[in-house]
């Protein structure tokens, strides 16, 4: 579950007092968790996918991963491998039987 932006901004970023607030008050709405930049929600609509990690936090939509290279976000790698292991890939795909 992602963190509550609107505890943990009142915690201070202090991840204990974080722990403290979740666990000692009502729990906050999905738009208040959610974060001040908040996103809609392809799937139910509301304003609550999390500002930093993208899954909502009302219907349990999760944001796709992106696509890792050797554990590296594809935009991240440089061009000039992720053409070389694209071509490796292909050879691969032609080499199983
Ligand atoms: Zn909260
Ligand atoms: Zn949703």
């Amino acid at each position: 579950m992602a963190t509550c932006e609107k505890c943990w901004r009142e915690a201070g970023g202090n991840p204990y007092r974080y722990e403290e607030l979740i666990s000692t008050r009502p729990p906050c709405t999905p738009e208040e968790s959610a974060g001040p930049d908040a996103g809609r929600c392809p799937v139910c609509g509301r304003m609550t996918l999390h500002q930093h990690c993208g899954d909502c936090m009302a219907c349990g939509y999760k944001h796709p991963e992106p696509i890792k290279i050797k554990g590296i976000p594809l935009n991240l790698v440089p061009s000039a491998a992720r053409a070389a292991e694209a071509r490796a890939l292909a050879q691969g795909a032609k080499e199983k039987p």
